[in-house]
């Protein structure tokens, strides 16, 4: 893994966590509030709520729950769903895979949770090649020094290696399962002598919690946001991502990530295997419906006939392209690097063909008095550059770092000062990025010859040139 690559993606000059020694050994809260009302009947009232126990959220609650300064906190994480339990990784694979950065792995490894995935099932790539169906401009991403530039992980292999590193620590953070809540109240501003200075939890089934700190992580439609009146910037995009679990025709090191952008949107295949890859194609939602129901020989025909058809090029945009290509390497001689070709697709994983509507939202606010928001419930993003759930990460490690530090002063972990200052950092860094990731969708959906010229040369032009592609690289890995 990058040295390198870790130290930017923890700008801070800091670790993710100060050690200092906990002076109590076995944190009595987990004697007297497993139970989170209390036998008089009075609520619990936990330091930290994490609400909703998706990647991000059970993340944030093993990332506090192995930090040494919240050895005396109460922690709570909240999922509706049941625990899902691995005793055996399946044979087949997931059809739900996530590209990790360098710089999530270095989030979880912080909390031990990275070991646990790469001792179940992981493939790290080496390379990125990523090209335009309608001309012959591509760029690669890759590496000199052989260094891994990110890993394909199934969502399930992620999750089952944050509830193992959540139980190694069932001492300090409890975990409700099935426990949906329902409502929040928000304590006043001014205090009176009936009210609570603290959010108070509503479960479905009745029971009622306290938090000095809320942490939504209830994913894109979260309560939370919607609760706090967190306006959110939302659209749904025009399209679906067809996902399957795909069988390469031969064998190979399979360590590129390739993605086409055609003009109906970007197909993606992730290594997962020296035979398997993930396909991530996003279309018309016509058409993925049409991609989910076909017959396995067409569709395995229309996967490959999108990475290798060039029915989308003209005469114009292939000459104008190749001379620019051909002044651009004149310039930069040493800046192009070899386009390889992507491996032909044999079969699909039966039953692994599934489809997801695509959109974008982000909230106005990640922040309120005694609230924060991480992962989905803050900012949803299309998956054309797989930074979704790297987001959410990135969010816990930048809220965990301000957390910490508050635990360390002994500063109320609610207060505004702290979470204005993740708020900030996050925002910078999220909004960025996710308007990049618009652009580059709403920039590749067309075969205008002006719009198809324009991102020839600039992706010509941003392939010759390492440092720019280093500074992306950098970015996007945070
Ligand atoms: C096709 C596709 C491909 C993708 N590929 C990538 C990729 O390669 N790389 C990447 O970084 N990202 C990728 N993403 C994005 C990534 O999957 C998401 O960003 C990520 O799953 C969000 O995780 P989350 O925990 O924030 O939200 P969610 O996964 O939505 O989890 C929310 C959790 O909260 C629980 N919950 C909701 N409401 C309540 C409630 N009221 N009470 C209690 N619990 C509640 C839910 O049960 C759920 O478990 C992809 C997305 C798609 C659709």
């Amino acid at each position: 893994m990058a040295a390198a690559m870790r130290l930017f993606a923890f700008p801070l000059g800091e670790p993710l966590f100060r050690k200092r020694p906990c002076l109590r050994t076995a944190p009595a809260w987990s004697l007297v509030w497993q139970n989170s009302v209390r036998p008089n009947g009075s609520q619990a009232v936990y330091d930290v709520v994490v609400s909703g126990g998706g990647m991000v959220g059970t993340a944030m609650a093993a990332a506090l729950g192995h930090d040494v300064h919240f050895c005396d906190k109460k922690i709570l994480l909240l999922e509706a769903r049941p625990k899902k339990t691995y005793n055996e990784l399946p044979v087949n694979y997931s059809n739900r895979v996530s590209a990790i950065t360098p710089g999530s792995a270095t989030l979880l490894s912080s909390f031990g949770a990275w070991d646990h995935i790469c001792k179940m099932r992981i493939k790290p790539f080496r390379r990125m090649q990523i090209w335009d169906a309608c001309s012959e401009a591509m760029i690669i991403f890759d590496k000199d020094n052989l260094e891994d530039m990110g890993y394909i992980v199934e969502n399930n292999v992620i999750m089952a290696a944050l509830t193992k590193q959540l139980d190694a620590v069932s001492d300090r953070v409890e975990v409700l399962y099935r426990s949906r809540a329902v409502g929040y109240t928000w304590p006043l501003h001014y205090q009176t002598s009936d009210s609570s200075p603290w959010v108070q939890i509503d479960l479905a089934d009745g029971r009622k919690l306290q938090t000095k700190l809320l942490i939504g992580a209830d994913g894109q439609n979260s309560i939370v946001r919607k609760a706090a009146g967190i306006q959110s910037i939302q659209f749904q995009y025009d399209q679906s991502a067809v996902v399957a679990t795909l069988h390469l025709s031969e064998a190979t090191e399979n360590n590129v990530a390739w993605q086409r952008f055609l003009p109906s949107g970007p197909i993606a295949l992730l290594p997962l295997s020296d035979t398997l890859s993930s396909l991530v194609w996003s279309t018309s939602h016509e058409h993925a419906l049409q991609l989910q129901s076909m017959d396995e020989e067409s569709f395995v025909d229309s996967i490959n006939s999108a990475f290798w058809s060039n029915a989308h090029h003209s005469d114009f945009i292939d000459t104008a392209g190749s001379i620019f290509r051909s002044a651009v390497s004149v310039l930069m001689p040493s800046g192009t690097s070899a386009r390889q070709l992507p491996p032909s697709v044999a079969k699909v994983d039966p039953k692994s063909r599934a489809v997801f509507p695509l959109g974008l939202g982000h909230a106005t606010e990640y922040v309120q008095h005694r609230v924060a928001l991480i992962g989905d419930a803050a900012h949803r993003v299309h998956p054309l550059a797989g930074q979704g759930v790297n987001m959410g990460f990135g969010d816990i490690a930048c809220l965990a770092h301000h957390l910490s530090t508050a635990a360390f002063d002994g500063r109320d972990l609610g207060s505004l000062k702290h979470l204005l200052q993740y708020e900030g950092e996050r925002q910078r860094h999220n909004l960025s990025l996710m308007a990049a990731v618009d652009l580059l969708k709403r920039l590749y959906s067309t075969s205008l010859a002006p719009f198809v010229l324009l991102r020839t040369c600039g992706l010509q032009a941003t392939n010759a040139v390492p440092p720019v592609k280093e500074q992306i690289m950098a970015f996007a890995s945070k």
